[in-house]
């Protein structure tokens, strides 16, 4: 039988395939193929008590992909600070942005080697668009970065983008790192946030407590539900553009909703502040 959690030729050098990684599980949930046995283990032990967790992946990408055109095309947002952009997908930040945008410029940043990897393979030729290597929860070492602040123009508006990375940093200083970068930043900017969300109801914060469980005693470590209030915190005194934080599902879906929601889905939500 074949070792499963042998690298093929492709795994780029410094990668650890006996260890899952964030970017990697999110990428089996979303049907990928940049993942191994080990990162597919843990969706299937969340499974064992969420069995839709997969569909959790689905709507925090695609409320990405929804507040990505509404900033690119209301908000005429041209550049972008993509934190913890996980492995290129369909509808990458920069494909969405430039097809409204076609001058936007699109920072991504990671720290898992198998998305720098791809991304720097896919985003070669696109000079609108540029991928490093750092620790997104340490805005000072990305604000103080050259190449972050020839890329970027601070004295333009800027999209911070956090989309399904606060719940892997279990600090509670969430706030004041979402601070550090808007601080930084004009009046006009917004900051995209998806997160992991602790409905606060009987039937639902159960199902959240036991994924928490599930992710964080995983080889990946991390993923923490938090409250409501606890994730409109990380958007300080900027101003909710409308819906507010809701269910990423609510966030000016695409259409009416045909089915209800499920079990997971409503364990997820995100908004998109503003800076005044
Ligand atoms: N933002 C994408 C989206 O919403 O589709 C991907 C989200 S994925 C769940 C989280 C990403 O954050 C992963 O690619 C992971 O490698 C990255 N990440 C987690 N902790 C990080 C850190 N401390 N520094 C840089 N990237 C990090």
């Amino acid at each position: 039988m074949p070792d499963a959690t042998k690298a093929p030729s492709s795994v780029p050098v410094g990668v650890d395939t006996t260890r899952a990684s964030i970017a990697r599980v999110y990428d089996a949930a979303l049907n990928g193929k940049d993942n191994f046995e080990i990162d597919r283990e843990v969706l299937r032990q969340v499974a064992t008590v969420a069995p839709q967790v997969n569909d959790l992946a689905w709507s925090n990408r695609n409320f990405l992909i929804r507040a990505c055109r509404f900033l690119a095309s209301q908000g005429g947002i041209t550049q972008y600070l993509d934190c913890g952009s996980g492995l290129p997908t369909a509808e990458n930040t920069h494909q969405v942005v430039q097809r409204l945008q076609p001058t936007a410029k699109v920072l991504y940043v990671d720290n898992d080697p198998v998305v720098l990897a791809h991304g720097r393979a896919l985003l070669e030729e696109n000079e609108q668009t540029l991928f490093i290597s750092a620790d997104i929860f340490q805005p000072e070492e990305i604000l103080g970065n050259d190449e972050v602040r020839e890329f970027l123009d601070f004295s333009q508006p800027i999209a911070l983008i956090h989309n399904g990375t606060l719940h892997h940093y279990l600090g509670h200083d969430g706030p004041e790192i979402i601070k550090k970068y808007t601080d930084e930043m004009l009046p006009g900017s917004y900051t995209v946030i998806a997160h992991f969300l602790d409905p606060e109801t009987p039937e639902h914060s159960q199902i959240a407590r036991a994924m928490e469980q599930k992710f964080t005693h995983s080889p990946m470590g991390s993923g923490v539900f938090r409250t409501h209030d606890q994730i409109a915190a990380m958007f300080g005194d900027q101003e909710l553009v409308e819906p507010g934080l809701v269910l990423c599902d609510d966030w000016w879906p695409d259409g009416p909703r045909v089915k209800p929601l499920n079990q997971v889905e409503e364990c997820i939500a995100g908004a998109v502040g503003r800076k005044v």
